[in-house]
């Protein structure tokens, strides 16, 4: 029998897998598709989760599929647009998540990993009554037949569906915020002439906000209701993500591209750039955006990543809760393994609690806040004649708090 069986090989179950893999842990990771694969996510990594990865040893080959960012172009209604960078030579970086999550899963096999893709995992087999309950393995189909799989701890790291989590009850939808995610890829409008040209780190300005810098920035355009990201990628393309509300009747959902190419072509920020631009694959969907996992937790099971909660992209924190949760459900697994479980899910609620706590409660403000069409003008309002209030929030954003501190402590 396995020691830990990880589900999911996004960031936070292949995070999970090495760290317990490098501790002597015999670990099987699984996932229902095969890698390399593509997954709807802005792209961006901050400064903050680039510091944990380097702590972990596994910045250095991310870094060089990416472009680096110095810093974020926050814009809002009226034109009003303010630039953050990154102080202390801190930056981000941009990279596409089919090609981060394919460096991650290859280190985690480097690191003794057994990965098995083409595993769906239907939900938790669960030995006890309903107070004693205990997580024993998983159910599992893979080629048209299902299996009972056993493992001593079970790390649920599938994302924001986790069958894991939604089917033991740990976690669901909250009735708010509704919001869906459409993105795409668009080749970059100056592309044609600067693809080959230049390294694919190499800065560039943002074509739309070039009078502001000469570096290269993530984009958030914050609109009433809802926002629009955008990330330029290494080989001229750029990733443009739309979060707005939505529900199931929503006509947007079952035309993404027309949906995103009317939004941009009707933002007077975006429509130079991208009404006209050519994508590059077809525009994805997904929602609703957010999952509420605080359904307690049950011996045997620990979730990371998405799974174990997500709420917004907005501040773009989702990658450093998969990558530091995966850290810190590998501990907590090695932790179980060792001791048992009496007060292991206490100890890892109240790290990440203590990790994650002030971001949870800064993306619940902004969130809330472009809700309200009035506190999106006020903010941008405020954005004029406060600039630097805007660049304080895009480096807490950014976690170049977390990053100095990870530097300082490696
Ligand atoms: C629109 C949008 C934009 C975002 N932008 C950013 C950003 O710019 N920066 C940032 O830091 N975060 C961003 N995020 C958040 C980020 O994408 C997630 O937090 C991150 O992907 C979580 O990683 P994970 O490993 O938990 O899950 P995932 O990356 O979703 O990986 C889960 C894995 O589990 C597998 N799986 C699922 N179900 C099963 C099953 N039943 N059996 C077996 N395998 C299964 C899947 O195939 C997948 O490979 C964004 C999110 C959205 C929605």
């Amino acid at each position: 029998m396995d020691d830990v069986l990880v589900v999911g090989a996004g960031p936070a179950g292949s995070v999970a897998a090495t760290v317990l893999a490098r501790a002597g842990a015999k670990v099987r990771l699984v996932d229902r598709v095969s890698f390399p694969r593509d997954k709807l996510c802005g792209d961006t990594l901050n400064a903050g989760t680039l510091a944990i990865l380097a702590r972990l040893r596994l910045a250095s080959p991310v870094e060089l599929r990416s472009r680096p960012l110095d810093g974020m172009m926050v814009t809002g209604e009226g034109g009003v647009a303010v630039e953050g960078r990154y102080p202390n030579g801190l930056h981000a970086i941009a990279i596409s998540r089919r090609v981060m999550d394919e460096i991650l899963l290859q280190e985690a096999i480097h690191a003794g990993v057994t990965f098995e893709p083409g595993i769906t995992v239907q939900g938790a087999s669960v030995a006890g009554d309903r107070g004693e309950r205990m997580v024993v393995g998983v159910t599992a189909s893979s080629r048209g037949s299902v299996h009972p799989w056993r493992a001593r701890v079970v790390v649920g790291a599938d994302g924001r569906r986790s069958a894991l989590a939604f089917g033991l009850g740990l976690a669901a939808h909250p009735a708010a915020p509704r919001r869906w995610a459409i993105g795409a890829y668009f080749e970059e409008p100056d592309a044609a002439a600067t693809l080959g040209a230049r390294p694919s780190h190499a800065p560039r300005a943002p074509r739309a906000c070039s009078d502001f810098s000469d570096t290269l920035l993530g984009e958030m355009h914050i609109r009433r209701g809802r926002y629009i990201g955008v990330a330029p990628l290494p080989g001229g393309v750029a990733n443009v993500c739309l979060v707005k509300p939505s529900g199931p009747g929503d006509p947007d959902l079952r035309n993404p591209e027309a949906a995103l190419r009317r939004e941009l072509g009707a933002d007077p920020l975006l429509r130079d750039r991208y009404s006209t631009a050519r994508l590059v694959r077809p525009a994805i969907v997904l929602g609703p955006v957010a999952v509420d996992a605080g359904g307690g937790a049950i011996d045997g099971l620990i979730l990371a990543g998405d799974a174990a909660g997500f709420i917004d992209p907005m501040t773009g924190d989702g990658l450093r809760f998969a990558v530091r949760g995966g850290e810190m459900a590998a501990t907590a697994a090695l932790d179980a393994l060792e001791h048992g479980w009496t007060g292991v899910h206490a100890r890892l609620t109240a790290e990440r609690r203590r990790e994650f706590g002030a971001k949870w409660r800064f993306n619940l403000v902004l969130r809330t806040a472009v809700a309200w069409p009035v506190l999106v003008r006020a903010a941008a309002v405020g954005a004029r004649v406060l600039p630097a209030a805007v660049r304080a929030m895009i480096e807490y954003a950014g976690d170049c708090g977390v990053a100095r501190a990870t530097m300082m402590e490696s």
